[in-house]
């Protein structure tokens, strides 16, 4: 392609996005498509012959668009948001461009300093204290995995990356039993085995209750195992409960056990003083991690993960060959030791870009607005004789289920997952489910830029109208 036609072209793909964003509303929120739809549609062998632009993007619009489903959509109420604002857009234009491989301070000094900097900028607007590090990973995953691995190689003194876990008996971690599947996954990564994850029972708030949690620890330390992390959970997935901080990171201090805060949706809201409560305590953790890529306006990929120890941090990840060194050394941050990845995209940019155009005040203004809106409509279902709420719901996500008066309690949950289904077959809203005490709840949460109040009253109006016309034998 050459630059004429790269500069045509992109003015014309520039007008087509603005428009995609202008008129998302007429699409429906998820496709209506059948496995294997789209597949078919693509042909099976990659093209001998260059193929021009205009083909593929028509392709892109006739076989792509219709088999997408849209995440900024105002009606986009399921899973957690993946947030792609304008600036932010603007900003991995920018990246994809540039397109430096941001592995090292040489190899783009600008992108590791202005990492640092907005992982300053971002650890101050969410309160964290002044001894935490920051780091973009891609996911909460991989941040979770990265915990892992520096306090399993802390409590061993930094030998297992050496020895690996053979002789190194059972290391034990312990979450709530909200905590999201990532932590299940990373304990299976990292080699310390599914089997050593405690689930710690929760109180009637799904919050971790922590005497539950030290008499865990406790039974451990007598069968000779090694407690190795605790992983608190602010705004866990199912239903938003948030565990207790204070208690448990002083469990975490008495017995030196690593406390990794996965607040990978709710962080953003701790750029809300008043939702900073959810962190009293936070000076015993010893790493954070929260997704700007949900809630704060910052596309995918951007995961900020904290850690109070950088040394533990690098000493767990860095190699340096002889290829890899610079002259640098240790004056400035190479960020490849700080995390499983050599190559790394530049993603402090659309932070940036987004920091500055919405400003702190902008971006509390975002997520105090989804938090109002969600709350009003969560009062609304509460106050409906035929729905009922099933958790407390302190931010922008609430559960709930339909509960005709008198139907059985034993069939409630095939009625809700059926008129679950018909809310999202209609393609005007689209929601997830969860189970909430063993009953089916259907979990809605706001967070899209382009919802507003009105969106919320019409996800509502829907719900009650197909509620409504279910037979209920
Ligand atoms: N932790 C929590 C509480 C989550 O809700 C999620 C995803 O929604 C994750 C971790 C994993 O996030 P990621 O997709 O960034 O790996």
């Amino acid at each position: 392609m050459d630059l004429k036609n790269f500069r045509e072209t992109a003015h014309h793909f520039v007008d087509w996005m603005a428009d995609y964003m202008e008129h998302i509303e007429q699409r429906p929120v998820k496709p209506k498509t059948r496995p294997g739809e789209i597949l078919a549609q693509l042909p099976e062998k990659a093209p001998e012959k260059p193929e021009a632009m205009d083909h593929i993007f028509q392709d892109f619009q006739n076989i792509i668009m219709p088999g997408m489903t849209h995440w900024q959509h105002p009606n986009f109420m399921a899973y957690f948001p993946a947030n792609a604002s304008p600036p932010s857009i603007l900003a991995e234009m920018l990246t994809s461009t540039v397109a430096a491989q941001c592995m090292s301070w040489q190899t783009s000094p600008a992108a590791t300093e202005l990492e640092e900097r907005v992982m300053d900028w971002l650890r101050d607007m969410i309160g964290l204290p002044q001894n935490f590090h920051g780091v973009i990973q891609d996911t909460a995953s991989t941040s979770m995995f990265v915990a892992f691995l520096t306090a399993r190689e802390r409590v061993n003194n930094f030998r297992t990356n050496h020895t690996g876990l053979v002789d190194a008996g059972r290391h034990c971690c312990y979450a709530s039993a909200e905590v999201h599947s990532s932590t299940d996954k990373g304990i299976r990564m990292a080699g310390l085995g599914s089997d050593n994850l405690r689930k710690i029972p929760v109180d009637e708030n799904f919050a971790l209750i922590p005497a539950e949690l030290e008499k865990a620890i406790l039974a451990d330390l007598e069968a000779g195992h090694t407690p190795t992390c605790v992983v608190a959970t602010l705004g866990s997935t199912s239903l938003s409960s948030i565990d207790p901080l204070a208690e448990i990171g002083e469990i975490c201090k008495k017995y030196n056990v690593w406390l990794h805060v996965d607040a990978a949706w709710a962080g953003s809201a701790l750029v809300l003083p008043e939702f900073r409560w959810m962190i009293t305590g936070i000076e015993n953790a010893d790493s954070f991690v929260f997704n700007p890529h949900k809630w704060l306006l910052a596309q995918f990929d951007c995961s900020a993960f904290f850690v109070r120890d950088k040394g533990a941090l690098i000493r767990t990840f860095e190699i340096l060959p002889e290829y890899l060194k610079t002259r640098e050394g240790d004056q400035v941050n190479n960020y490849r030791d700080w995390g499983p990845q050599l190559g790394r995209r530049f993603r402090a940019l659309k932070l940036w870009f987004v920091i500055r155009s919405y400003g702190i005040e902008g971006l509390q203004n975002h997520i105090r607005r989804h938090i109002a809106m969600t709350q009003a409509l969560a009062a609304q279902v509460a106050a409906d004789p035929d729905f009922e709420l099933l958790a407390p719901n302190p931010l922008a996500l609430f559960c709930f289920r339909y509960h005709p008066e008198g139907y059985p309690e034993q069939k409630l949950d095939a009625l809700n997952e059926t008129l679950f289904e018909a809310i999202n077959d209609t393609g005007k809203l689209y929601l997830t489910q969860t189970r909430i005490r063993d009953s089916y709840a259907i979990r809605l949460v706001s967070g899209a830029e382009a919802t507003q109040p009105r969106h919320l009253e019409q996800a509502w109006v829907l719900i009650k109208q197909i509620a409504r016309q279910l037979p209920l034998d």
